[in-house]
């Protein structure tokens, strides 16, 4: 995601003087609800796990959560591309290919 994207989803929050509004816990509460109208994307659809088809939905969904994800970012002062490589890290040193490799299992399966 790119520093212009960021800004211009904090540059929408603040021209409406909505930043008052955005607490950690309501941040929270509002990119689970925006999961699960993701999830919702799919509900019922049986077996239908592809993209294709619902494509229109799902980037709608998709950008609720990310637009409540760098808001939780900005609020509680965190920086996203940092938070996500620590991740990264984590998940690598918890998920080692040579034992993770074609594996679904969590790592304290493996
Ligand atoms: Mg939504």
């Amino acid at each position: 995601m790119t520093k212009e994207t960021i800004e211009q989803v904090l540059q929408f929050r603040d021209e409406r003087n909505w930043k008052q509004f955005h607490n950690p816990k309501d941040l929270a509460i509002s990119i689970s609800l925006e999961a699960a109208e993701l999830l919702e994307v799919f509900q019922w659809s049986a077996e239908d796990v592809r993209c294709e088809e619902k494509k229109d939905k799902i980037r709608e969904e998709l950008a609720d959560v990310l637009n409540y994800c760098i808001l939780m970012a900005d609020t509680c002062g965190l920086d996203m591309d940092e938070i996500i490589q620590e991740k990264i890290k984590k998940n690598a040193e918890k998920y080692p290919v040579e034992k993770a490799y074609g594996h679904k299992e969590k790592y304290t399966e493996l």
